[in-house]
């Protein structure tokens, strides 16, 4: 009894107005929770707010690309820096 009164609680939360729904770019997160037919983010309160500035880095359906780009080093100039730093 206490334990559904709890959960009841913690699903009002949802629907007082702290949390907005969640945006177009959050389907198939694992994180959408469905509260009284609208769905929320369990992890932030304002999921449009999170896909701003790129990838939500909640998400569970989206990764960032990581692209990995490789520099060419001269052995010379890095023996040269190296042995540089040594003589303080
Ligand atoms: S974790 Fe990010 S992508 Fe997932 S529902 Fe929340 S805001 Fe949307």
């Amino acid at each position: 009894m206490a334990k559904a009164a709890a959960q009841d609680n913690t699903l009002a939360k949802y629907t007082n107005g702290s949390f907005k729904p969640v945006i177009d770019k959050c389907e198939g997160c694992e994180r959408i929770i469905d509260v009284e037919s609208a769905k929320y983010c369990k992890a932030y309160s304002l999921p449009e707010a999170k896909w701003r500035l790129g990838i939500c880095n909640f998400a569970t359906h989206a990764k960032p690309e990581i692209v990995v780009a490789t520099i060419k080093v001269n052995p010379l100039k890095a023996s040269k820096r190296a042995s540089g730093k040594k003589k303080k």
